[in-house]
């Protein structure tokens, strides 16, 4: 398909040359031709004034003097081959830039379409399996006719559950899915305080913080800096959910701010199951779970948080790394431009 829209392109940017050139060329000809009317013009002149000068005995013709019709015609004749050797090798040259400017051209949208298909096909994957086991609880339960109240409700309990997290999914991949559409583009700026999106962070994982008995520790600085509010108080519950989510029950989870050189930093830190470095450099990618956090169902997700906090934090030309030990506890630092 792509190959077939590079060709297109090819023969578009080619035939606009090919014009351009061409329109070039006839101008060039027709300026030309008129300077050799008007030379001839001239040397006809002169040769007239020159047989009124026969007389003189002194004079001598030699055609060499004068531009004759015929080598006006074949000057004439050698600029017209002229500018078809030149045209001609603006369409072989041309042709070829043309073809590699069409592949630029088309590479971003072409990566762009890949990394679509790829997102969709993840998805419907990430979808398949949990819509696929709720139809079979269903069906199980529709067939089995000694079915009693109390057994029907925990059924239900359990699909509720399961839609409730494909509920989640479909929130996330389309907050996900509008942070890739959105690309470098527009974002809302505004000039807040590290503390208050620490604050609304903080407010949003706090049942979870509860559920699990975890203690937070914080040392947060008042630092300004210019961004996408909400979208930092997405990142940093994402980071938090996190720590909350891997860390062992009535375990500590750590937030760090500081200011360093025209940057804010701040740091979510665990002391949970941590992350093999096998898995480190994956981490950030679409839908991939270290092996090790699929294991536990209380420790369920799909692989998109840290996609999108890596989203974000490139959106504001910032930079996001993780330092973790298996077994013993990880530590999230992102790096973000004062005024990005
Ligand atoms: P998930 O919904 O699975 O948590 P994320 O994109 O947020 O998705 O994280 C991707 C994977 O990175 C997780 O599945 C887990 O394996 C690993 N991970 C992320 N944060 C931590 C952490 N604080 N401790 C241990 N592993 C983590």
């Amino acid at each position: 398909m792509f190959n077939e829209a590079r060709l297109k392109l090819t023969l578009w940017y080619l035939l606009i040359l090919m014009l351009i050139s061409f329109g070039f060329s006839v101008v060039i000809y027709k300026v030309l031709d008129s300077e050799l009317n008007r030379f001839s013009f001239a040397q006809r002149m002169r040769l007239e004034n020159r047989f009124r000068e026969f007389r003189n005995p002194n004079f001598e013709y030699s055609p060499r003097l004068f531009m004759t019709p015929d080598l006006v015609d074949e000057t004439r004749k050698r600029i017209v081959l002229f500018l078809f050797l030149i045209n001609g090798g603006i369409l072989v040259a041309g042709g070829t830039l043309s073809y590699f400017l069409a592949g630029k051209t088309l590479k971003p949208i072409e990566e762009m379409v890949s990394q679509q298909k790829q997102f969709i096909s993840d998805a419907s994957h990430e979808f398949k399996t949990p819509l696929a086991s709720l139809k079979t609880s269903l069906e199980v339960a529709l067939r089995d006719k000694n079915l009693d109240l109390a057994e029907s409700k925990r059924v239900l309990k359990d699909n509720l559950v399961e839609v409730e997290r494909l509920q989640k999914l479909t929130e996330n991949l389309l907050v996900l899915s509008r942070y890739e559409a959105e690309g470098k583009g527009k974002r809302n700026l505004s000039r807040v305080n590290f503390s208050l999106i620490f604050d609304e962070a903080l407010r949003r994982v706090k049942p979870l913080l509860k559920a699990k008995g975890i203690r937070l520790k914080k040392d947060i600085r008042d630092v300004e800096f210019l961004v996408d509010a909400e979208s930092m108080v997405e990142l940093l519950v994402v980071l938090l959910d996190n720590a909350i989510k891997y860390s062992y029950k009535k375990g500590i989870v750590e937030v760090v701010s500081y200011a360093k050189r025209n940057f804010l930093f701040f740091e979510v830190k665990d002391y949970g199951i941590g992350i093999k470095p096998e898995d480190q450099k994956h981490i950030f990618d679409r839908f991939y779970r270290a092996d090790s956090s699929r294991q536990s169902n209380e420790r369920q997700g799909f692989g998109i948080g840290l996609s999108l906090a890596k989203r974000i934090v490139e959106k504001h030309k910032g930079e996001i790394f993780v330092k973790s030990k298996f077994g013993k506890g990880s530590v999230f630092v992102v790096k973000i431009p004062l005024s990005s």
